[in-house]
């Protein structure tokens, strides 16, 4: 560790700022550095012994993801170091908004943050276009860096500034294949098809957007596999019309 406090000395001098079911994220700020810190607490209703080697192992395969996508070119937060004991894993915070803040729910003009901030991509010099081909191309690297993300949402990708780049965070649900092709274009398709429905839920305004993204994409992963994944996609659609008509 890089400190000699423990794990949870550290989480008391943090900020709360994410409180979910399975983990609660701090925000540890200090001269040397800020960081995230993910804790995966005890889970009450689990088997002592068993929660805490199922925290454990998330951690672990967590981590393991970051590393790898780190490794390969991909934009994610640098992991700083991991307590896998007690199923904390504090790594690099990245100072900026989700897609979903600066996209709002509107079409046009200023967007509101969680925070309260008053957002506009104007004053960054970013367009919407520009954003989503930032997230296409990022999303291809991760596919290519065999890795399939598992929860691609709006909230999961965050716009850092100077230079604007697009990073991609929580691989809670990843999973990590041997060799790129070895990712099934399936599993890239239900990849990309989440993050498509993301958009139109949270963003309708924004759907015809997620074409641009898909160019951006294409063009990264080259059309072979682009190619591969379309066919998918346009099953995955399918198959996901039937079961809302269905409910
Ligand atoms: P997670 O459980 O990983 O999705 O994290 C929950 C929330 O914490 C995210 O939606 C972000 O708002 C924030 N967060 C997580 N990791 C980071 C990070 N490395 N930098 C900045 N914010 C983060």
């Amino acid at each position: 560790m890089a400190n000699t406090r423990t794990s949870e000395e550290l989480r008391g001098e943090s900020q709360l700022i994410k409180q979910g079911a399975e983990a609660r994220v701090y925000l540890s700020q200090s001269q040397e550095r800020s960081m995230i810190l993910k804790w995966r607490f005890p889970k009450k209703y689990r088997h002592a012994t068993l929660d805490r080697s199922l925290n454990k192992q998330r951690i672990q395969s967590e981590v393991k993801a970051l590393n790898r996508a780190e490794s390969l070119g991909v934009q994610v937060p640098r992991v700083v170091f991991t307590d896998s004991r007690d199923g904390m894993v504090a790594m690099e915070w990245l100072n900026g908004y989700s897609v979903r803040e600066w996209l709002g729910s509107k079409a046009e003009g200023q967007v509101k943050a969680d925070d309260g901030m008053r957002l506009d991509m104007k004053s960054v010099g970013i367009d919407r276009d520009t954003l989503m081909q930032l997230v296409g191309e990022q999303i291809a690297v991760l596919h290519l860096s065999g890795i399939i993300h598992g929860d691609l949402t709006t909230s999961n990708l965050i716009l850092k500034h100077h230079p604007n780049a697009v990073y991609i965070i929580d691989f809670g649900l990843s999973s990590l294949k041997p060799i790129t092709h070895y990712t099934s274009a399936e599993d890239r398709a239900v990849d990309l098809y989440v993050l498509e429905r993301a958009f139109g839920s949270t963003h309708p305004a924004f759907e015809a957007e997620y074409t641009t993204l898909l160019n951006s994409y294409a063009r990264r992963v080259g059309d072979a596999e682009w190619n591969k994944v379309n066919i998918k996609l346009h099953d995955v659609r399918l198959r996901g019309r039937k079961k809302s008509m269905v409910g």
